[in-house]
């Protein structure tokens, strides 16, 4: 057993896991407990959910909100909207399903005391754009954490799960998961009858514009290290929409948000001669693409292609014109107060580099891409959708299960379903609950079976980073250089700059080819082979070693699915230089994988895109 063994062993057994705290996972355990009174709900998180996962500092808008009540928009309307931001590929019945239930979510943030705001002479809640209310929102994570913490029979804090379970007796079952935890090092083993995985997005597997000692400064949260994505891949479910990386026009250096700026201030953006610079990129970006040029909203992919090519063309820096607005002393309060919302790091910087929004148009940036299924963009697991409105070949059993018995997800964790973002992830979190209560009660006494002799595996393979340190840590070379092990942070490092090169990040102009995805892929296999010798000094860096484990493979999944799909479908996130068109006689469709973590070879497939609303 190594030098580990002796770990204590804790062993949880509940109905339903949640894994992740975060949106959706409070959201999940809030549900869970509503439809399973006498369930036994548990739900692990490796931070505390109090402030854990991307709304951790607090948000200034809820993003997803119908407003029903007030005749504003319809689920069908969101559909559409979602459809035309992702150039026609969503999966319709999933954003339906959010869409008709996300406006009881928001509702009951209020009543739990979230802040609101509320438009003085309507009385409605406070717009900043068609989808988004504003929100005094500094405490959303705790007021939502709070509903989780009641409903919940556990929260398992500073846990951080490594592995899922499978059943022994049921290839395709999950059983439950593993991890440690982060401050005890304890070894937990937590079996379920069904799991729901919720953790997050993935930042930090492409090189990040800051690095050295800035490079947690990125604009997904630098903690959200690609879990939703491995947990599932490695159980053998089918992944969706992995190509589909996401690319953040945002103020530079603090990535602090600018939709608030847009939609409420209604300030614009300018090339560095206060030239207008978009419109002029369409007539080109038509011959590539297409009628899609011509949608409204001008998808977000396509506003970053803009962006790109004016930049390139040397009429850089892109500026957002805030001189205008911020003359205005309500518009300044409101621009300075979004910030201190949800992104203080960017008063900070403006602070710092002398920048006063009222007397200097401060510079918009690109973001290294970034992989989530609840923004602009849709990665993630392939789910069963609804019983009442999804096509059949969607439908396999339970609402948000993957492919695999007893495994749902929501927020993040979910693909081909966008632009859900805080409310939305929490909505799909209690559509998974509801789910995963009914897939327990079919289930009756029925118990999971959990391997002795898996465990025992699991257990050795988790603290193995802690094992090679310990017996490495005599021979360095130099400073941190070891001949016997890999630091995580030199790991991570490595993986950044494999997918910055050759897999489209910010230093190849985010473009690609099947040679460079071929060389990628090879040097990722590399990598992976490497991580066997990682090695860990403490706990925390037993988690990052983990975290990279995770980020490894959810970046494998890109690239195989980047490879796959021979267009460029999104230019502005990504583009194929030997397949620079949209294509939509071969690839109006969604593309799966299903990693077999015995081979380590990958499958693709195509699914076909229906569209259930006009
Ligand atoms: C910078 C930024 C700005 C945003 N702005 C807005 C906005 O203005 N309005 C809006 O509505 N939405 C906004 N969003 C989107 C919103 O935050 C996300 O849509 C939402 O948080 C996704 O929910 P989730 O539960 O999938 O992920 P998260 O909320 O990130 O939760 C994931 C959880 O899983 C945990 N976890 C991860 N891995 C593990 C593991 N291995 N073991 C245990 N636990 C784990 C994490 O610690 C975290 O608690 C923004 C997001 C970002 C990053």
């Amino acid at each position: 057993m190594g030098l580990f063994g002796h770990r204590r062993t804790v062993f949880t057994d509940c109905d339903i896991l949640v894994i992740g705290g975060g949106m959706a996972g409070c959201g999940a355990t809030y549900e869970s407990r509503y439809w399973g009174r006498d369930l036994k709900i548990v739900c692990v998180e490796k931070a505390n959910i109090e402030r854990s996962g991307a709304v951790a500092q607090g948000l200034y808008a809820i993003n997803c909100y119908m407003g029903m009540q007030w005749g504003e928009n319809r689920p069908e309307d969101h559909v559409r909207y979602a459809r035309n931001d992702l150039m026609g590929l969503v999966r319709e019945d999933l954003g339906y399903d959010i869409a008709r239930h996300v406006d009881s979510t928001v509702h009951k943030f209020e009543e739990w005391g979230l802040p609101i705001m509320r438009d003085p002479a309507t009385g409605r809640y406070q717009r900043e754009g068609k989808w988004q209310i504003m929100i005094h929102g500094e405490s959303y994570k705790p007021i939502v954490a709070e509903a989780a913490r009641k409903a919940a029979t556990e929260v398992c804090n500073r846990i951080m799960v490594t592995h899922l379970l499978m059943d022994a007796t049921k290839p395709n079952r999950a059983a439950g998961a593993v991890g440690f935890n982060v401050r005890t090092g304890h070894f937990h083993v937590f079996r379920a009858k069904a799991v729901i995985v919720c953790a997050g997005g993935a930042s930090h597997i492409f090189k990040p514009r800051a690095v050295g000692e800035g490079m947690g400064r990125t604009w997904y949260a630098p903690w959200s290290s690609a879990s939703a994505y491995a947990l599932p891949i490695l159980a053998g479910a089918k992944m969706t929409q992995m190509e589909n990386r996401i690319v953040l026009t945002r103020f530079k250096d603090g990535y602090g948000p600018v939709g608030a700026y847009f939609l409420h201030l209604k300030t614009y953006t300018q090339n560095a001669y206060g030239e207008e610079y978009e419109s002029k990129w369409f007539d080109k970006l038509r011959e590539q693409i297409g009628e899609y040029v011509d949608h409204h909203p001008v998808p977000t992919c396509l506003r970053n292609h803009a962006f790109l090519e004016e930049v390139k063309a040397g009429r850089g820096p892109i500026r957002m014109v805030t001189t205008e607005a911020f003359q205005d002393p309500h518009k300044e309060t409101v621009g300075w107060e979004n910030f201190l919302g949800m992104t203080i790091g960017q008063a900070v910087v403006w602070a710092s580099q002398n920048i006063d929004p009222k007397h200097i148009n401060p510079e918009l940036t690109t973001s290294e891409p970034y992989v989530m299924g609840s923004h602009a963009t849709c990665s993630g697991a392939w789910a069963s959708g609804p019983a009442d409105c999804a096509p059949s070949e969607y439908q396999w059993g339970y609402n948000r299960m993957m492919t695999v018995d007893g495994l749902f997800g929501a927020g993040d964790t979910i693909g081909g379903s966008a632009h859900k973002f805080s409310s939305g992830s929490f909505t799909e979190g209690r559509i998974a609950g509801k789910a995963a209560v009914n897939y327990v009660n079919d289930l009756g006494r029925e118990q999971p079976q959990v391997s002795e002799a898996e465990l025992a595996d699991l257990k050795k393979a988790i603290y193995r980073p802690m094992e090679n340190y310990a017996i490495g840590r005599n021979e360095i070379v130099a400073g941190t250089v070891s001949p016997s092990y890999l630091l995580p942070l030199h790991g991570l490092q490595r993986l950044e700059k494999i997918m910055d090169e050759y897999v489209g990040g910010i230093g190849a102009h985010y473009t690609t080819n099947a040679p460079m995805l071929t060389r990628g892929l090879e040097l990722l296999a590399m990598l992976k082979e490497d991580l066997d010798h990682i090695g860990a000094e403490d706990l925390h860096q037993l988690q990052r070693a983990w975290e990279l484990e995770h980020r490894v493979l959810a970046s494998e999944a890109v690239t195989q699915h980047t490879m796959f799909r021979t267009e460029t479908r999104w230019p502005g996130y990504y583009y194929r230089a030997d397949h620079p068109k949209l294509d939509d006689t071969d690839w109006h469709c969604f593309t799966l994988s299903r990693y077999d973590r015995h081979s380590g070879q990958w499958q693709m497939e195509k699914a076909p895109v229906y569209h259930i609303v006009d």
